[in-house]
């Protein structure tokens, strides 16, 4: 997405198809040798900062707007370093609360290190705000001004306390069931996949690390790409 400068590659991919496929080759290859780590992968490198100007005029009214239960300035860019699941390195951009962004950071550095991929992580204005759109299109994402799921309330999103985690391998599941025809495989959450949030593994112990509480324990309903502050 051109839109978003930093949503490129990240320097060692290689620009041309051939090379590419090239890196892509040597990327599986290291990953086949060295299956717990990303040792293939340039070292993570990321930061938090304010919301530049263009970001918050893009965020509004989409993602944002006048009567949201926190302001742009409350808001922080947290720009990250992740593995995609061909076993790339990728910059992605995840909007949080200034009161978690240093351990919002944290979290996306242990996963880099850990190899759990992610698919993509953009802003969900790139979506129009539409979390549905977010979804399908298995972006990771975080702040965005909305109602709880199923609710008139605030969701912790609006507060930018709550980061989703690969909502297509990780749905949000509702008597058995999810809005997502990409997600029915995933609903089997004992076969375990890359990128799944499953108990005792790499994405959901990051989070643990990270102080930030997991859908996926929810009693009933389970949120398995939620990670919030609480709710
Ligand atoms: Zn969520």
């Amino acid at each position: 997405m051109g839109f978003y400068p930093d949503s490129i590659p990240a320097k060692s991919a290689r620009a041309t198809p051939a090379g590419r496929v090239r890196a892509a080759t040597a990327a599986l290859a290291l990953a086949a040798a060295f299956p717990a780590g990303a040792a293939a992968l340039p070292a993570f490198t990321g930061g938090v900062s304010p919301l530049p100007a263009a970001a918050k005029a893009r965020m509004t009214p989409s993602v944002w707007r006048p009567g949201c239960p926190v302001p742009l300035e409350r808001l922080r860019r947290v720009v990250i370093t992740y593995r995609t699941f061909g076993g790339r390195a990728r910059r992605g951009i995840v909007v949080v609360n200034a009161d978690i962004a240093r351990r919002t950071l944290g979290a996306f550095r242990r996963l880099y290190a850990d190899g759990v991929p992610l698919r993509r992580v953009v802003p969900i204005e790139a979506y129009g705000g539409e979390d549905f759109r977010s979804i399908e299109a298995d972006n990771t994402s975080a702040f965005n001004c909305r109602a709880a799921t199923g609710s008139s309330r605030w969701s912790q999103h609006a507060y930018g306390r709550a980061i989703d985690v690969n909502p297509i391998e990780n749905p949000y599941v509702s008597g058995g069931r999810t809005s997502h025809p990409a997600s029915v495989p995933y609903l089997d959450r004992a076969r375990v996949r890359p990128g799944m949030a499953v108990e005792g593994g790499p994405l959901v112990r990051a989070f643990d690390a990270a102080g930030l509480q997991w859908g996926g324990r929810w009693a009933g309903t389970k949120d398995y790409q939620h990670f919030s502050t609480g709710g």
